[in-house]
């Protein structure tokens, strides 16, 4: 169905209705919701776009944020800025008491993947960076979902909270993950996140939970044939430390992942290197997965340091939780993507995805519109990892997924490509009116947002929330 007939028949609904029901009530202020998005589809595609082209990395999404941040202010919400101690990061409110329904905006982008919105891969400028996940996306259709709920607010016909939090740097230090252990989201009813995809779905799936860490080496420099018996080199530590975490890739759960980069092996052969540094990333499905393995890893480059008779040095940069599912919150989304329906591409719009897909090597199968069933959740989903998660274990949240790129490679210019034209703008309103009328439910609906809440009490029975990273905020990039 389109926006247009999805307005037309929810107005039908309304006027053949008669006396005002509750039912009835939600159903126009559904319909109220779609046509704020309808109203600022110009400004929010203009907003997405220019997020598009600053295409800033983590911690650098100056320009982005502030773009973000000034459109909210200037429809009238209140801002924060600067939360976390993270300069990007803010909140956008409005309203007062409760429920408080908060969103989520992620606007970061990828090193080294810019690309025009062309369908062969051309970098718009060599080398910089590009938005390979489709964070502008993200961040602006969630603050127009905001800001949909905001008129309604205004209006009288909503009471409660809206907050749009802007979460900076999720393809690095998690930035979210610095909002939740400084208490943001400690008033929160429920919260409400996305993504850019190639599929629309409400989410059932878990994601991976992650500890990102850095084991350095401190050994003894000399000359590599002169005199070699004095110096220690840090680079066997590296070498050591690497070969034990080959070792153990035997003896993990299937479901454990570990990768890792040598950030410092040395300089040239003919010195003993003095330092060397290696940064290691360890999944698993499961929080306590990740902290078996971890323990097993610290003692490995105990080990890799004892073996090189040098010093090792073990630092956690940062780490998230796996998302913790909310099955009543995904059928609520999923109810309003049944009402939406399907998005509708063109002909121009299949042809530039499937140009997208011979590019890259895939198959050439278009785009895909279409609403796919709930789905029942896996035990042990493979996947990657968002800090999302940390957000899902202190505040019940709801997950959606909607079509901004052709199946094709993610992470990579295809993403970027679709993100900047009339696909990405598509999927832009269509998150937005999905999850603005989902939040007309949760403002509306005490037993819905009853039934999401007793499902995340009884799931984080005993739970208590431990982040790893360290005090403060994250460090500012140069
Ligand atoms: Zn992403």
């Amino acid at each position: 169905m389109g926006r247009r007939l999805v307005l037309i028949v929810l107005a039908c609904l309304l006027l053949a209705g008669g006396t005002a029901s509750s039912q009835d009530a939600k159903t126009a202020n559904k319909a109220k919701a779609l046509s704020s998005i309808e109203k600022r589809k110009p400004d929010l595609i203009a907003l997405s776009d220019r997020i598009w082209a600053y295409a800033e990395t983590a911690l650098r999404e100056h320009k982005s944020a502030k773009a973000l941040s000034d459109y909210a202010e200037q429809e009238g919400m209140k801002v924060e800025r600067g939360v976390a101690g993270m300069p990007t990061a803010f909140i956008a409110s409005y309203g007062q008491g409760s429920p408080v329904i908060a969103i989520l905006g992620e606007f970061d982008a990828l090193p080294g993947i810019s690309q025009k919105a062309s369908p062969v891969k051309e970098p718009l400028e060599e080398g910089a960076p590009g938005h390979g996940c489709g964070h502008n996306i993200f961040g602006t259709a969630s603050l127009g979902a905001a800001l949909a709920i905001k008129d309604l607010i205004s209006e009288g016909k909503l009471k409660g909270t809206i907050r749009f939090y802007g979460t900076p740097a999720e393809e690095s230090v998690y930035g979210k993950t610095y909002m939740v252990r400084d208490g943001l989201f400690k008033d929160v009813d429920v919260c409400l996140a996305w993504h850019p995809d190639s599929k629309i779905q409400a989410d059932v799936d878990s994601t991976q939970a992650l500890v990102d860490f850095v084991v350095e080496f401190r050994g003894r420099t000399a000359h590599a044939a002169l005199d070699p018996w004095n110096g220690r080199s840090a680079v066997d530590g590296v070498e050591a430390f690497t070969h034990g975490v080959n070792m153990l890739r035997e003896h993990v759960k299937p479901t454990v992942r570990m990768h890792y980069a040598i950030v410092k092996g040395g300089d040239v052969p003919n010195v003993v290197p003095d330092y060397g540094k290696v940064w290691c990333w360890v999944r698993d499905s499961k929080r306590d997965g990740v902290e078996k393995v971890l323990e097993r890893l610290r003692q490995i480059a105990d080990g890799a340091g004892k073996i090189a008779g040098v010093e090792s040095k073990f630092t956690i940069q940062t780490a998230c939780y796996e998302i913790l599912v909310n099955m009543a919150g995904a059928r609520l989304l999923h109810q309003n993507l049944m009402m939406l329906g399907p998005i509708k591409y063109t002909e121009q719009e299949q042809l530039f995805a499937k140009a997208i897909q011979k590019a890259a090597g895939t198959e050439q199968k278009g785009l895909e519109g279409e609403v796919k069933p709930l789905d029942l959740p896996k035990p042990n989903p493979p996947g990657g990892s968002t800090d999302v998660g940390d957000v899902s274990w202190v505040v019940p949240t709801l997950h959606l997924s909607v079509t901004t790129a052709p199946e094709a490679i993610w992470h990579a210019w295809p993403v970027v490509a679709a993100g900047g034209m009339s696909i990405g703008h598509k999927g832009l309103t269509y998150a937005a009116s999905t999850l603005a009328a989902t939040m007309v439910d949760l403002f509306e609906d005490s037993s819905a947002r009853n039934a999401i809440r007793a499902e995340f009490t009884e799931k984080t029975r005993g739970f208590v929330y431990k982040p790893y990273i360290p005090p403060g905020p994250p460090p500012l990039p140069r």
